[in-house]
């Protein structure tokens, strides 16, 4: 198989506040653009990486985002971003030749409508939500830009969302894969999202009411030990049974050597990879 893929959640910073949010990794203040460049650096003399995926919080926010997206693409890297899309056609924060460097462009989708989505969180200060048409136009506007970039829509399903058709978009535009995740509980004096689970049977019956026409419905089990994520303070995590754990830091240790470290399931990683023979590795 090609090189790994690493995950790296550069910044906690988000313009949303979803209830189903996981992105809280107690340690706010971001690393300087040079530390990133380090590591990649790293990646690039471990041999064993091939793709970065650059995650959140929103990754737009990261001071310097666009020089590190050109710096890993430059580096030989196959580069994607997970965005809530709110600002990727906001030329203050996404220039859109930053397309270019993108092999994979994934938008997380729980909602196309906007009560819904203001439900759920997700929605800037000023409630401002990405309503399906500005959903459409950011994905055309990518592909005109970059004609190869593939699109991936990762969708949480809860309670608020259960009864929505939301595969109707596909009517209007072709996305290559679409994740589908069941929500994760959270509980603490702050947050709780435990009125908004849904259970096993509820999950299928929305994935049942969401046949895609274009593709197969990736369902996300359980990512435990089987996703290579790294925090914004460049730590290697664990996270076996959703704990997060620092396996070691990439600015004083070379990749391989925390990453042999690393109870890594490679069978589940794989399996994420190859759930039909037609999808692309690349994902
Ligand atoms: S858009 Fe993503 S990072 Fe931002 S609050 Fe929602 S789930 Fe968290």
């Amino acid at each position: 198989m090609n090189g790994l893929k690493v995950n790296l959640h550069i910044t906690e910073t988000c313009n949303y506040r979803c209830r189903h949010c996981f992105a809280h990794f107690d340690k706010r203040t971001d690393l300087p653009l040079k530390s990133w460049l380090a590591i990649i650096d790293n990646f690039k003399s471990s041999k064993i990486v091939s793709a970065i995926n650059f995650a959140g919080g929103e990754p737009v926010f990261y001071r310097g985002f666009n020089e590190l997206l050109r710096y890993a693409k430059e580096s030989s890297f196959e580069v994607s971003l997970i965005s809530n899309g709110s600002l990727l056609l906001d030329e203050k924060f996404f220039p859109a030749e930053n397309f270019i460097y993108l092999s994979t462009l994934g938008i997380s989708v729980d909602s196309l409508n906007e009560n819904i989505l203001l439900k759920l969180g997700r929605c800037d200060a000023k409630h401002n939500v990405l309503s399906e048409n500005k959903l459409c136009e950011l994905i055309n506007t990518a592909k005109r830009i970059n004609p190869s970039i593939k699109i991936k829509f990762n969708t949480v399903i809860s309670q608020l969302n259960l009864h929505e058709h939301l595969t109707q978009i596909e009517q209007k535009i072709h996305i290559d894969r679409w994740k589908f995740l069941k929500v994760k509980a959270f509980d603490d004096n702050n947050f709780s999202n435990l009125d908004i689970l849904v259970t096993d049977d509820e999950f299928s019956y929305f994935i049942n009411r969401n046949k895609r026409s274009e593709g197969p419905a990736i369902l996300e089990k359980s990512t435990a030990r089987s996703y290579i994520v790294i925090d914004n303070q460049g730590n290697l995590l664990d996270n076996y049974n959703e704990q997060y754990e620092i396996v070691g830091n990439l600015l004083h240790e070379s990749f391989a050597e925390v990453f042999s470290r690393y109870q890594f399931d490679r069978e589940l990683y794989e399996s994420r990879y190859i759930q039909t023979a037609s999808e692309d590795r690349s994902f």
